[in-house]
């Protein structure tokens, strides 16, 4: 089996980084992860020669792996320490849980397709990362078994906040969702505090449709 850091890789991948520090990122541990993603492996095989392009890409089942710039800028943005517990919605490709792997204790991610999260397991195993837990299912309604969370991460847009996700917030705890139209949204940024939640409004951003109880219904 190929080893998950690929050399011919190597060299496209640091000009991503370069490219991803010229736009704005540079907090050094989400770099480092960045640098440790080996992104070609979270990528259908049609595409791969792609996989270190600034650009989101088709990973089947009408979804697409995102813009590693949004990746970078959505995990800049929770300025994880280490310890934290995360849970991610959307696993998609898998590519964000290993950078989150990477950046904290504990990752709970939830897909709602089936082949797409066996894809995305197979390519976190073959990563080598051991603190992600992975479940099939509508993850609007969290997983109440590990919460509370510091952080949830939500990769679909948002009709509105699915609050399920705001209870299952640790106090201080902090939920990124982008919240607008099927098509168009914003990055929204939701902090538990002991009287409520602070709202703070961040990118315009384009993301598939979250679907379920407490996103959109299916069509
Ligand atoms: N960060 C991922 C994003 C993938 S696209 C990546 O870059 O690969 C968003 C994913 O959210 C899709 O795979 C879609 O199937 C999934 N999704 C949409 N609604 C969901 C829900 N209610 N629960 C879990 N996953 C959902």
């Amino acid at each position: 089996m190929a080893s998950p850091v690929t050399p011919q890789f190597t060299g496209a991948r640091r000009r991503l980084l370069d490219e991803l520090r010229a736009k704005g990122i540079s907090d050094l541990a989400v770099l480092r992860a960045l640098d440790l993603t080996p992104r070609h492996q979270f990528v259908p095989t049609g595409v791969r020669h792609r996989a270190y392009e600034d650009a989101p890409l088709p990973i089947g089942s009408g979804q697409t792996i995102s813009q590693p710039f949004v990746h970078a800028m959505y995990l800049q943005t929770l300025k994880l320490e280490g310890g934290e517990k995360v849970l991610e919605v959307g696993t998609g490709s898998g590519y964000q849980t290993v950078l989150l792997a990477h950046l904290c204790r504990e990752v709970y991610s939830i897909e709602r397709i089936r082949p797409l999260l066996e894809t995305a397991r197979d390519a976190i195993t073959a990563c080598g990362v051991t603190n992600v837990s992975l479940l099939c299912g509508d993850g609007t309604y969290g997983w109440p078994e590990f919460a509370p969370f510091d952080a949830i991460l939500v990769g679909a847009g948002a009709p509105s906040v699915p609050q399920p996700l705001v209870a299952q917030l640790a106090m201080g705890g902090r939920l990124i969702v982008p919240i607008g139209g099927r098509d168009d949204q914003r990055l929204v940024e939701f902090t538990r505090t002991e009287t409520g939640t602070e709202r703070r409004d961040l990118s315009p951003v384009r993301f598939v449709p979250l679907v379920g109880e407490h996103g959109w219904d299916e069509s």
